[in-house]
């Protein structure tokens, strides 16, 4: 089931843009920070933004935070009130808690607590550009798990022109394309018979190694 209703806790940058992105996205969003700038920032803009402390159960209790579907903890100044938010969140029955980690140990902590998914903005965000910068044609990419990834690729000019069966990805590296992203619209699970043209988006999966080499030798 897809979440409906969110509350964010935390309205710095982080979780001020993931706010915002959910609304966005046409999702209802409860945002609560103990700063009052913040929340005034974020009045109009958010179904509801409080000024509370996350950290005190009969507030949190009062706000109705239990009855929504995904609570984020976007606490990223003080490990201490991030823990107890999120403990306090999985104890009033939130169904889906995520929260951001500032350091390794810290979302070690998370994790032991229970919280369902534990992100690492900075790092993981440090990790993805360092990969754009030495990959002059990757523009993204999912970890998969540690052996598999997809990425998304630009289609360089020495592919202009190129059917699927002349690049021929999954006899030459391993690695398969799955869909293509151009102007007029997106193929997915393209034939043997379509077409790359320079400039086009390819989406790419596979082993590590069969990308990186798929990069390496024909990119
Ligand atoms: P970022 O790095 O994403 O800008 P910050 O860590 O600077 O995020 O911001 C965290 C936000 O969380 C701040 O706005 C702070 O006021 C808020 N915050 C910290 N502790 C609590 C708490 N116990 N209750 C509510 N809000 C809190």
């Amino acid at each position: 089931m897809k979440a409906q209703q969110f509350v964010v806790i935390g309205l710095g940058r982080f979780g001020a843009s993931l706010a915002l992105e959910l609304m966005e996205k046409g999702f209802e969003v409860l945002g609560i920070d103990h700063n009052e700038e913040r929340v005034e920032e974020m009045t109009d803009k958010l179904t509801h933004a409080v000024m509370a402390d996350a950290t005190d159960e009969s507030v949190m209790r009062s706000l109705g935070v239990r009855n929504l579907d995904c609570g984020i903890v976007a606490i990223g100044d003080n490990m201490e009130r991030s823990i107890l938010t999120a403990i306090l969140l999985k104890e009033l029955g939130v169904k889906m808690v995520v929260a951001k980690a500032i350091s390794i140990l810290h979302g070690r902590a998370l994790e032991k607590l229970g919280v369902d998914r534990v992100i690492f903005p900075e790092r993981d965000m440090g990790i993805r550009v360092a990969h754009q910068l030495v990959t002059p044609h990757l523009l993204d990419y999912i970890e998969l798990s540690k052996d598999y990834k997809i990425v998304e690729l630009t289609v360089p000019s020495c592919m202009d022109g190129k059917s699927l069966a002349e690049i021929n990805t999954r006899a030459k590296y391993g690695c398969s394309i799955i869909a293509l992203n151009r102007e007029g619209g997106i193929i997915v699970a393209p034939t043997a018979h379509d077409y790359l043209y320079a400039g086009d988006i390819m989406v790419v999966i596979g082993s590590n190694e069969s990308i990186d080499q798929f990069e390496e030798e024909a990119v």
